[in-house]
């Protein structure tokens, strides 16, 4: 039976390398599910681009193991232009016939669509480890008999497991640079990777916007759309935002309202 590192290069994920060592359990291939934006534009931003090769080289010659990029056939934006079928989940949805457009919070389709179905080919007739530290008993419910975690039983908390990447060189820019971990666009990320996202990478951020004006599904849950994070941003390189109060909406519309900022002229609304 193939012994299966699922690899996330995230800190926990790398770590059980480190604690199958010590462990001295069997590791014979690491996989990593690959996700992409379109067909010639990673999910990842560059910085997680070149962490993700160094550290395959890394692990290449301390292992000797390969890291398998494996992906969907699908990229987020084939899945996102999709159109809704009639299904029993679904029947009763308002969004039938329409494109799937941003995902929702709950079980996104990117996830389940450009993740989960290309990892599952490597499940059946394996050993899968999984990058879940001691620390964190509310994902134990993930663990089996197949799906193991050599953290807990090495028992490598999270720090230890930071630890052990920074002193093998494998310390993701997530945790020391702003670097976004996870796809660029993704929904769940929090504003200030969102201003980072249009101030370094204004491309991929007219990307978005693009996305938005054909998503039938608000970028956020409570109605919020790139568009209205689009406004905010653009208040505040005008100064027009106040830094002295706890940020509110209003703010937004107010102050571009009362500079007369003809917005719709320029093509922002
Ligand atoms: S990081 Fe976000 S966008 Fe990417 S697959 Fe996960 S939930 Fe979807």
């Amino acid at each position: 039976m193939e012994h299966i590192l699922s690899l996330s290069y995230g800190k926990d994920s790398l770590a059980c390398l480190g604690a199958i060592e010590e462990l001295g359990w069997p590791l014979d291939r690491i996989v990593h599910a690959e996700v992409w934006a379109t067909d010639t534009i990673p999910a990842d931003l560059p910085p997680m681009v070149e962490f993700k090769k160094k550290a395959d080289q890394v692990i290449k010659e301390r292992w000797g193991i390969e890291v398998e990029h494996v992906r969907s056939k699908y990229t987020y934006n084939d899945c996102f232009y999709m159109v809704r079928g009639e299904n029993k989940r679904e029947a009763k949805s308002n969004y039938v016939g329409k494109i799937y457009g941003f995902p929702f919070r709950q079980g996104p389709w990117c996830n389940s669509r450009l993740k989960l179905t290309v990892l599952k080919k490597f499940s059946k007739g394996t050993i899968q480890y999984l990058g879940i530290a001691f620390d964190e008993p509310d994902r134990f419910h993930n663990l089996s008999e197949t799906k193991k975690s050599p953290l807990v039983v090495a028992e490598w908390n999270e720090q230890m497991c930071r630890q052990w990447c920074e002193e093998n060189g494998l310390l993701s820019p997530i945790y020391t640079t702003a670097t976004r971990g996870g796809c660029w666009f993704c929904h769940n990320q929090g504003i200030e990777q969102l201003r980072i996202l249009r101030k370094n990478y204004p491309e991929l951020w007219k990307l978005m916007l693009k996305w938005d004006e054909d998503s039938p599904v608000t970028f956020h849950a409570d109605g919020k759309t790139v568009h209205d994070f689009e406004k905010r941003f653009h208040a505040e390189d005008l100064k027009l935002i106040p830094t002295d109060q706890t940020f509110r909406w209003e703010m937004v519309i107010g102050e571009l309202r009362k500079n007369q900022l003809n917005l719709f002229d320029s093509g922002l609304i």
